[in-house]
């Protein structure tokens, strides 16, 4: 997600969303003690964590991925927490963020990092540059979009989503090697124009960024493309025989995998015409049109060429 807009109706944010809370989804993984409330860690297996910011309504998620010589760091929240402490507390190995695309939400904590990878994009070059200002993260921090307390530490007046250095910017294909693991970098944009999944063929584990998660997802902001996003679909299907894992990064962090199938067919019934009934809504001054599935949301422009 990246737009969050608590004004305009339920099309977006749905009223007391923190009612769903805890999602059961989560009760099948044990759950890290740590000292930062902000945070719920849990272990999903040996060497994969899941940091789940649940206090604010995108409940984003980040993955803390452990090879034998470095981690990798999937996504760095939304900036509220200090999520450098919590993962210094979690691996004594060197970290390298890895970002699923740039969007606000998930390069917050970017700039506490000495190493930083993304995909090479006009897009997250100006990301990296100029971050994210409050005003352009929307609504995020007011009325009901945030229930938990803020961290002692956090000054909600001064947050903002800081500028970055990139150390490494990414290709299609590329490799990150963590020593004895492999993340491979599958450019699927669409959600935004820099978005990846990235792929651990070994372990078998797939993920997926805000390219698929289970939740309504935003394909009406200028700069997505419902074209590009039903391309990035099929390459993903494709993959489907490769995969067992499907790790998305907002709500919950393990989904059924035929999801990815069915979600890619939404999103062409929709380009053609021919998908059900919608609901009408505005969305940052954009007429879209939301179409609901059993496990997911499509938001597309109402107006498309
Ligand atoms: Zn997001």
């Amino acid at each position: 997600m990246a737009y969050s807009d608590g004004t305009e109706g339920e099309i977006i944010v749905p009223k007391k969303w923190y009612e769903k809370l805890p999602r059961p989804a989560w009760s099948g993984y044990e759950k890290v003690d740590q000292p930062d409330g902000w945070f719920e860690v849990y272990r999903l297996t040996e060497t994969v964590y899941a940091i789940y910011e649940d206090g604010q309504f995108e409940e984003v998620i980040s993955y803390l991925v452990l090879g034998e010589d470095r981690a990798a760091l999937i996504d760095t929240g939304n900036g509220i927490g200090d999520i450098k402490a919590l993962i210094d507390g979690l691996t004594e190995l060197p970290v390298m963020v890895v970002n699923t695309h740039t969007h606000g939400d998930h390069i917050g904590g970017n700039h506490q990092f000495n190493e930083v990878a993304a995909y090479d994009s006009e897009f997250s070059r100006e990301k990296a540059k100029r971050g994210q200002s409050k005003e352009q993260m929307g609504h995020y921090l007011d009325g009901d979009m945030v229930w938990k307390p803020f961290p002692p530490y956090f000054d909600r007046d001064s947050w903002s989503i800081r500028p970055f250095k990139v150390t490494q910017w990414l290709r299609d294909g590329d490799v990150v090697d963590l020593g004895g693991r492999e993340l491979e970098i599958i450019h699927t944009p669409g959600h935004s124009p820099d978005s990846v999944c990235i792929l651990d063929r070994v372990n078998r584990v797939f993920w997926t960024g805000d390219t698929f998660y289970p939740a309504p997802i935003y394909v009406y902001s200028p700069s997505t493309s419902l074209d590009e996003f039903i391309d990035s679909f099929s390459k993903m299907v494709r993959l489907l025989p490769i995969y067992d894992w499907v790790m998305p990064s907002h709500n919950e962090p393990r989904m059924e995998k035929h999801l990815i199938r069915e979600c890619h067919e939404a999103a062409v019934s929709i380009r053609d015409g021919a998908a059900g009934p919608y609901k009408e809504g505005t969305a940052h001054g954009i007429k879209v049109h939301r179409y609901d599935y059993d496990r997911f949301s499509l938001i597309v422009r109402a107006e498309r060429p």
